[in-house]
């Protein structure tokens, strides 16, 4: 089938294969709906994703049948141009450009000027009449391809240029005439030759399919597939090739090259937001090199900006670029990210994608566009990634605190962060898995230092502008950045750097301001997030459209307090082991495991019920009228036992007991296998007074909180590891007996369930025979997952980003529920349990309760609810309003 598809000129563009994503790109399928639309793109060709995978797995050389599309596919551009490719008297050249299905932001390179060489490089000069216009552009066509094609180091051109610019005493490119452009393209190919034994290759139909083939090869290099992790794209997809005729942002100062946002993509105001440059070609913009000029002239002015803005410098092609940022918007019902060039006054659209956006900015965008009526209320709630919530939900900096300002940069991406100074991604990745929070100081950063990127709780630049890869990557992973800010001077030998006048070293702790760009000495104390605005309405609107509930993991009266003010509607998981570590606590705990009968256990819980009565009675205050599922005791006694002598020691003084009789005791109770071993409801059969303890606490509690309040909580006794229905059985009864006990000794009842976790297969197999007894089930999917699999999640870190990586899992299954496999097991328990007890109420309590993507399963699958940590209880509240439209 048809695998490379023309737009522009007269090019057909009903192809539904050709609007597909998944075929040509982002890139690609965009640049053809703009061509069909009538809007100044120039002419080119996209070829299909599926070539690159054939690439890649066949390694087979290109087909026949697509070299013959190829050439076809070419002429078209030949044609529409009205040059040809590789004519020496007036040469086309093309950009050969990367594209995939999910935008992937300078994760792969592209190549511009192909199908220069000594011939067609004279015959572009007197086309063109601009003779250094067309060396610079052979310059920078050798630099390119020999860095992305040919794998040479790209620092050896810059340092030839830099040479070149010192042995002249320039300071600008810009002042290199046409003869110094020339001798630098003999250096550059000098080099070439040095390096790779052969010369600069000359054939433009060589240039063209090398290039193609690198762009091909750059979907499986490792900052594509390290960037890929980090954004949980596939890893089968490839990606397309477009191949374009080039239109020249560097011929002079009617010309430009710039990158723009139909709105301001950090907080989502209603303003065009770019940045430009005269007499410049592509990456110009972003690579860094000349400090880019404003687009607007309002944002010049707010900047005290001298060079004049686009508005300013180029009314009429700004005026069309703006009349076309409007259409876009319009078009794509969203804020579009377009990357343009003007070749001697005329505007030329090379690329428009959905901008990428900071959380702030998605939540206004979502807000003001269901107010303009360019989207409806469900397109908003679908708009939002529910995970970038997570940027709205922490602490900004405190107004009123005090700040030591060491410089300004620009405010490249939203939020404040501390941290110690490292000077590269490497270290900024180890010391932040030794547990340190890290600021990364770089000059500019390229793609490279990604992984340090997403380590580091902050980025800082020396260089580079709004649309910098800093600023962008930055935004996308939702790390405050400050990008630009000039007087940050570092040396990298001493790990030392200067701002400003100020002297520091890595391992400072500065404190970056992502939302106006300040940098300051030392931490900055911060305050509490908004909850209201945008980011309520939103919320408002996923409220009226989810089925699911959500509820809250929590265990402390802090957590409830947060999780509620999130918007939780009860307690999904209270892990009552929590309260048992605290200081003084630990030692009765101790005292009841290590005692040698029941009576001995009982004198320690009988100390230990108040304890615990106080705890619930604060969750059940905070919860009052909601549901409250609290899981009795589940943890191998085992994680309880005294390690240190003193331990012992004290333990002794507290009992009366020889310190020997208690080591033998803890030695008896060590386990080769706890995960497996005596936990769960096995500790509740062998000490049924463990849980009568619990379950004595939870209803006094409850009835302490409703007579005091007047409203009463609804407990939720979960039993945990619940493998067979006598299990279940045997603890509901004593459950249900010191219920009778409480209700009677309080003159009251309150309404109660007795339920389950699933974790088990075999409990899930069995779920319909345990609805018997079950009043509800809580699948706890990490143990669920860990048995299902047979991996333990705290030894999985050693084998599973292998894993991920051959593709075995789509995804961490600890993260992200394995719908396929542990999933099946949840439907059957759903079904089964239903099957015996239509009413059974369903939910789940594992981490991924609060993963979007396991979120829309449980949602497809029918539970009542989910429950996730309290700062994902909005995340679980918007994708749950996802998954049910
Ligand atoms: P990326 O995906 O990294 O943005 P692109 O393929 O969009 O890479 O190319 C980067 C830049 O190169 C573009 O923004 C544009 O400025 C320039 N460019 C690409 N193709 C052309 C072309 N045909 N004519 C002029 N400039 C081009
Ligand atoms: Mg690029
Ligand atoms: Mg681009």
């Amino acid at each position: 089938s048809e695998t490379v598809f023309t737009f522009g000129g007269n090019a057909p563009h009903s192809n539904a294969r050709q609007k597909d994503k998944t075929v040509t790109g982002g890139k690609g399928a965009n640049l053809a709906e703009m061509a069909s639309i009538g809007l100044p793109v120039p002419p080119g060709f996209t070829i299909a994703t599926e070539e690159c995978l054939k690439y890649l797995n066949e390694g087979a050389d290109f087909s026949d049948d697509l070299r013959r599309q190829v050439a076809e596919a070419l002429a078209h551009v030949e044609r529409t141009v009205g040059k040809g490719f590789g004519d020496k008297a007036d040469p086309l050249l093309v950009s050969v450009r990367s594209g995939a299905a999910v935008s992937m932001p300078g994760m792969m390179d592209t190549v511009l000027n192909l199908g220069l060489n000594d011939e067609t490089v004279e015959g572009l000069a007197s086309a063109s009449g601009d003779e250094r216009f067309a060396w610079d552009s052979y310059r920078r066509f050798i630099q390119m391809y020999s860095d992305v094609v040919l794998g040479l180091d790209h620092g050896l051109f810059e340092e030839a240029l830099e040479i070149a610019k010192e042995d002249n005493d320039y300071y600008a490119d810009t002042e290199m005439s046409a003869d110094d452009w020339k001798a630098l393209v003999a250096e550059y190919k000098r080099i070439v030759v040095e390096e790779l034994d052969a010369p600069f290759p000359q054939d433009p139909q060589e240039q063209l399919w090398g290039a193609i083939r690198a762009v091909f090869d750059s979907w499986d290099s490792d900052r594509a597939k390290v960037y890929r992790r980090l954004n949980d794209i596939p890893h089968h997809m490839g990606t397309a090739v477009n191949v374009q005729a080039m239109v020249f942002g560097n011929m002079g100062d009617t010309s430009a090259t710039g990158v723009a946002f139909t709105r301001d993509p950090s907080t989502g105001e209603k303003a065009y937001y770019g940045e430009w440059l005269v007499n410049a070609q592509g990456e110009d913009v972003v690579a860094g090199i000349r400090t880019p000029q404003y687009l607007t002239k309002a944002a010049r002015e707010a900047a005290g900006a001298k060079p004049l803005s686009m508005e300013e410098a180029m009314p009429e092609a700004y005026a069309e670029l703006a009349h076309l940022f409007d259409l876009l918007e319009r078009h794509y019902r969203d804020m579009q990210d377009i990357e343009f060039t003007v070749q001697q006054g005329k505007l030329w659209l090379l690329q428009t994608r959905s901008g990428k956006r900071t959380a702030k900015a998605a939540l206004k965008l979502a807000v003001d566009m269901v107010g303009e009526g360019l989207i409806d209320e469900k397109t908003a709630i679908l708009r939002v990634d529910p995970m970038a919530l997570d940027q709205l939900l922490h602490p900004t900096l405190d107004p009123d605190a005090p700040r030591d300002v060491l410089t300004s940069g620009l405010p490249a991406s939203p939020g404040a962060a501390s941290g110690k100074i490292v000077l590269d991604a490497d270290t900024a990745e180890i010391w932040v898995n030794r547990g340190e929070k890290v600021i990364l100081v770089r000059v500019e950063t390229s793609p490279e230092d990604i992984h340090g990127m997403h380590a580091a709780a902050g980025i800082l630049t020396a260089r580079g502008g709004m649309t910098s890869h800093a600023a962008v990557v930055a935004r996308g992973m939702g790390r405050p950045c400050v990008s630009g800010a000039s007087q940050v001077s570092i040396a990298r030998e001493g790990r030392t750097l200067t701002i400003g006048n100020r002297e520091l070293k890595e391992g400072d702790t500065i404190t970056i301001d992502g939302s106006n760009g300040q940098v300051m000495a030392g931490e900055v104390a911060t305050i509490e997030p908004e909850l209201a605005g945008d980011f309520g309405t939103l919320m408002e609107w996923a409220d009226k459209h989810r089925r699911m509930k959500v509820r809250t993991n929590a265990e402390t009266e802090a957590d409830c307090r947060m999780a509620r003010q999130f918007g939780a509607e009860g307690i999904g998981l209270c892990r009552t082991e929590h309260m048992f570590f605290d200081a003084d606590r630990i030692s009765l705990v101790r005292q009841m495991i290590l005692a040698e009968n029941e009576a001995g256990r009982r004198a320690a819980l009988d100390k230990l019920l108040p304890e615990q009565r106080g705890d619930f009675v604060k969750i059940f205050e905070v919860m009052t009228g909601l549901p409250c599922t609290i899981r009795l005791l589940d943890p191998p006694l085992h994680e309880f036992l005294p390690h240190e002598d003193g331990d012992f020691v004290e333990l002794a003084e507290a009992t009366g007991r020889p310190v020997e009789q208690l080591r033998r005791r803890a030695g008896e109770l060590h386990e080769f296998n706890p995960m497996l071993g005596h936990r769960g409801c096995r500790l509740g059969i062998t000490y049924p007074e463990i849980y009568e303890m619990q379950a004595r606490a939870i209803f006094e509690a409850a009835c302490e909180v409703a007579k005091a309040s007047g409203e009463a909580p609804i407990p939720e006794v979960m039993i945990p590891l619940v493998a067979t229905k006598r299990e279940l059985e045997l603890l509901k009864a004593v459950v249900d007996r010191v219920a009778q006990e409480v209700f009677a000794a309080n003159g009251t009842t309150i309404d109660y369930l007795v339920g389950t976790m699933i974790e088990l297969p075999r409990a899930a197999l069995m779920a319909g025979e345990i609805a018997e007894v079950g009043e509800f089930f809580s699948f706890g999917t990490n143990d669920l997952t860990q048995t299902t699999l047979g991996v333990s999640r705290d030894d999985a870190g050693r084998f599973l980003t292998t894993y991920v990586e051959k593709g075995i899992f789509a995804r961490d299954p600890f993260v992200s529920l394995d719908v396929e496999g542990v999933g099946q097991l949840v439907e059957i328990a759903t079904e089964r349990g239903r099957a015996t007890r239509p009413a059974i109420k369903l939910g789940i309590c594992g981490e991924h309760g609060g993963d979007p993507a396991s979120i829309a399963f449980c949602d497809k699958t029918g539970l009542d609810y989910v429950s996730a940590s309290p700062y994902r209880v909005p995340i679980a509240r918007l994708a749950a309003a996802q998954a049910s439209l």
